[in-house]
């Protein structure tokens, strides 16, 4: 098998670790496997580079910033190809324009494009293990590019699909995607095998184990992911495309996301236009609006709309929401920050119903006010106030049965 095995930062967080995903690696090939491993920057040490150029500068050319953090990567892609060395196993290691990982130019948060790999494949055919730093490339014009925080994920990937590899191993410091947060609850279940469709839902819902794009990415092109623990030998989380299997299981997870506020227009008039005004002006701020929610008009002349956007984002979603309820003549706008969302994510809810009344039940038993709802094929999202967070994460687990297993 061709095997793509990605460190993190803890994985690499040291050069005992650094050892240790060098141990893993020769055991890999023992095993018979062609390898190539791909690296994140050691623990730390992208924010300390960030911190670094903030000393300096407030607003620090992008461009330059691209060159600072992608040095990162290439620090320990070079320690992990000596400590193969050491073990005795031919590894050369490469920076993103050696794998001619070409990307468009939106520094800082930039699109690959496309990926020849031709240095990295003619190193596999001679018997090398590359090493390649993540979350980097460069575009045709031979200006450095990084992929947005966590993109060492999209490069492992990328790299997967470009080479045909079997697998993409995500080594990180947990054991896989667990069916909920196990610092809420610690009966919370490793899943042995998830979908694409849900991995994003989980991931997009806050479970950041594995940065979204990647993904998305590895859906499109079908990359078989396992994401498992470079501290354990335990087998990790599969994830795959949905099969017959997944059906069978009502909820795959519960997830949250507390990072999110809502802004309530009120006596918006009830026509035509209005909503497309309004998410036009948000939008074009460049501010991504998750959920939303519009009553019925009592009186066929004013409405109440209410939506929600990123907590970071609210000043900004608030100003222009204001202008726009001036221009509207609506009768004013109210902001809660003390929400969050919390979903249940599952492929089995295509073919199964009652999963959201039974949400919505497991709610009221514990008098939990549920402020605004969205649905979609596998997933329903409720917005509650805060504080009942935790509490609604752990009846959620308890009352689907996630403890149990299959
Ligand atoms: N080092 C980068 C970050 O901290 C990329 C990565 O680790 O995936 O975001
Ligand atoms: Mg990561």
């Amino acid at each position: 098998m061709l095997i793509v095995q990605k460190y993190g930062g803890t994985s690499v967080g040291s050069t005992e670790r650094i050892k240790a995903v060098a141990d893993r690696v020769a055991r890999t090939r023992r095993e018979g496997n062609d390898v190539v491993v791909v690296v994140s920057a050691m623990a730390g040490e992208t924010d300390k580079l960030i911190r670094l150029a903030g000393e300096i500068s407030d607003s620090p050319p992008e461009r330059e910033m691209d060159l600072l953090l992608s040095s990162g990567e290439r620090i320990s892609a070079a320690l992990t190809a000596i400590a193969l060395n050491e073990l005795g196993i031919k590894a050369r290691s490469f920076t993103g324009r050696q794998v001619g990982i070409v990307t468009d130019t939106a520094h800082t948060r930039a699109r690959i494009e496309k990926i020849t790999a031709t240095q990295v494949k003619k190193a596999i055919s001679e018997g090398y293990v590359p090493v390649i730093a993540g979350f980097q490339g460069t575009t045709e014009t031979a200006e450095v590019t990084t992929l947005g925080r966590g993109g060492s994920d999209l490069t492992a990937v990328a790299v997967a699909a470009a080479l045909g590899a079997d697998l993409c191993e995500i080594y990180t410091d947990v054991e896989g995607v667990f069916t909920t947060d196990p610092g809420i609850v610690p009966e919370a279940r490793k899943l042995d095998k998830i979908s694409y469709e849900e991995m994003l839902e989980l991931a997009s819902l806050g479970a950041k184990v594995l940065q979204t794009r990647s993904v998305e990415f590895a859906m499109k092109y079908n990359v078989p992911l396992v994401v498992r623990s470079s501290f354990s030998d335990k087998p990790g989380t599969l994830v795959v495309m949905e099969d017959k299997d997944m059906e069978k299981v009502l909820v795959s997870g519960v997830a949250y996301d507390k990072n999110q506020s809502k802004i309530t227009i009120l006596g918006v008039p009830d026509k035509p236009g209005i909503a497309a005004r309004l998410f036009k002006s948000i939008a074009d701020a460049g501010i991504v609006v998750d959920m939303i929610v519009q009553n019925v008009s009592s009186d066929g002349k004013s409405t109440d709309i209410s939506f929600t956007v990123p907590r970071p984002d609210i000043q900004k979603a608030v100003r222009i929401t204001e202008e726009v309820v001036q221009d509207l003549g609506a009768r004013g706008i109210s902001v809660d920050n003390n929400i969050a969302k919390v979903s249940i994510v599952g492929v089995g809810m295509k073919t199964h119903s009652g999963v959201a009344a039974k949400m919505f039940e497991t709610f009221a038993e514990q008098g939990i006010n549920i402020k605004m709802i969205s649905t979609s094929e596998i997933k329903v999202s409720c917005v509650i106030d805060s504080k009942y967070t935790e509490l609604a994460v752990r009846v959620l687990h308890d009352a689907f049965d996630l403890a149990k297993g299959d």
